[in-house]
């Protein structure tokens, strides 16, 4: 069978062990029982919530279990999990033991696709340690702007058993995997996908770098059209070699420099494709400008590239290309633009997380008043601050681990200011942003970009960044 075809599952009567309540779980369960399958849900947790919920799924007679996420179910056939639990829970031991098979919500949606008597459309897939979100909106607004019928899904937020199941028909769907998901989705294969970066991240879950670019890495098998990679980031290149594809799918890279034959890339200004069209040795093909791109920050010339790969192998007129990158609108909290207040910059990006992101997007900016810190999440800061030494004019630094950061520029910025707010309520974001602004000169940019989780001081990144935003503009109409 060709690994694009749909295959059916006969679920009457089969014995399925849902783990975990929660977004991917409840409509797994209910998926599941109306195809016939007999659902048990185990739960770890046993609060009111989870009773609520729980309440309602039995209503429907599927037994759930709370309270106890650790011990497999008698006759358990298969299991489909949340993307989150980790691969050593006992759960999972017991299963291997006896030999059941394990899906994610993924898997589930990929098996579920086009049973419903609809259409099964193919996925054009990205995954990475940064830029997900953002590519797959850039690549839905390509694929829209091409006239497709198209949805941005998956760990972006929106549900792929909802996308695949609804009442909605779909030409083709851009799809976010998280490496968590892709862990679970043993017999996916999507008509082409890309990898931006890999940096180490979420390590505790995968036990080591190896393990998480396997995952990652999981995301090109079987791909029949393109496997899209990073050229400046050769690990991913690496992956492209390890994986099993169809007969006659190409690598293809993308690079912010002139761009080689099957690789699409930037000249003088223009996003041009040498991959995708008729004589890739001696012709390429003009895409878009680098103003079309928004923010034009390298990083996110990375992503546009990345985008119009997929949105090319699918095959898109360069036209779309161009439209769809113009109508782009970055999600919040992204780089995001707040205000100009004497003639220096204030610009969100709550959601660099961690210090590959904040490396990116300290690079975009000459000039940096840098606000930083929070939840480390066993980082180290050595290498953010020898690359960005030079370009900043001072620093701000709050939250749980703010000595890792301070320790790092005192051992490779000495020079530079360093202001340490040792408070955590919820006005220290105010304060943060005077001080970034007594520090800033004109033509600077104070940059949020914490390269830390939020936890600590705020509800999550978005939070985090609206205590930015709000704080930069109380202070743009006392300064009005
Ligand atoms: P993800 O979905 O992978 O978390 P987002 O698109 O939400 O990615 O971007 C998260 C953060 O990562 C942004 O705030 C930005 O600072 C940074 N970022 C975006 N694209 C890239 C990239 N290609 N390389 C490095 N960092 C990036």
């Amino acid at each position: 069978m060709g690994s694009q075809e749909v295959s059916t599952v006969d679920w009457q009567g089969k014995h399925v062990t849902v783990a975990g309540l929660g977004v991917s779980g409840i409509p797994a369960a209910r998926a599941l029982h109306e195809r016939g399958a007999l659902v048990t849900v185990v739960n770890d947790g046993d609060d009111e919530r989870a009773r609520a919920q729980a309440a309602e799924l039995e209503a429907l007679s599927i037994t759930v279990r709370l309270g106890d996420g650790a011990t497999l179910p008698p006759s358990t056939e298969l299991i489909v999990t949340a993307p989150g639990w980790q691969p050593d829970k006992p759960l999972f031991l017991a299963a291997a033991e006896a030999g059941v098979d394990i899906w994610g919500d993924v898997e589930l949606a990929w098996r579920l696709r086009g049973d419903n008597g609809r259409k099964a459309a193919p996925w054009l897939a990205v995954t990475g340690t940064n830029g997900k979100t953002t590519t797959v909106r850039m690549l839905a607004s390509i694929l829209e702007a091409a006239g497709l019928r198209t949805a941005a899904v998956g760990n972006i937020g929106v549900s792929l058993l909802d996308a695949v199941l609804g009442e909605q028909e779909y030409d083709v769907l851009a799809v976010e995997l998280s490496s968590y998901q892709l862990h679970w989705a043993p017999s996916l294969r999507a008509h082409s996908a890309a990898v931006l970066n890999l940096a180490p991240d979420h390590l505790d879950w995968h036990g080591s770098m190896e393990a998480y670019a396997a995952d990652k890495g999981r995301v090109y098998e079987g791909n029949t059209v393109a496997c899209v990679y990073n050229a400046a980031d050769p690990a991913t290149e690496d992956l492209v070699r390890e994986a099993d594809v169809e007969e006659g799918c190409r690598a293809i890279g993308f690079t912010l420099g002139a761009p080689g034959p099957s690789q699409l890339g930037v000249v003088d200004g223009i996003l041009v494709d040498r991959a995708f069209v008729k004589n890739r040795q001696k012709q390429a093909q003009e895409l878009a400008e680098v103003s079309d791109v928004n923010p034009p920050a390298p990083h996110n010339i990375a992503n546009a590239l990345a985008a119009a790969a997929l949105a090319r192998a699918f095959g898109v007129e360069p036209a779309a290309v161009r439209d769809g990158l113009r109508n782009f609108r970055p999600d919040a909290h992204r780089i995001e633009h707040v205000a100009d207040i004497d003639e220096v910059a204030y610009v969100d990006d709550s959601k660099a997380t961690n210090t590959h992101a904040t490396e990116a997007s300290l690079a975009a900016y000459d000039s940096i008043v840098w606000i930083a810190g929070g939840l480390a999440k066993g980082a180290t800061f050595d290498e953010l601050v020898t690359g960005a030494a030079k370009r900043l004019r001072g620093v701000v630094l709050m939250g749980a681990d703010r000595a890792l950061i301070h320790e790092a520029l005192t051992r490779h910025a000495p020079e530079v200011p360093v202001v340490d707010l040792d408070r955590t309520d919820t006005g220290a974001m105010s304060e943060a942003v005077e001080h970034a602004a007594r520090l800033a000169r004109p033509g600077d940019t104070v940059l949020l970009a914490p390269a830390c989780a939020s936890m600590d001081m705020f509800t999550n990144y978005n939070k985090r960044g609206e205590a930015f935003a709000d704080a930069v503009r109380a202070r743009a109409e006392t300064s009005a």
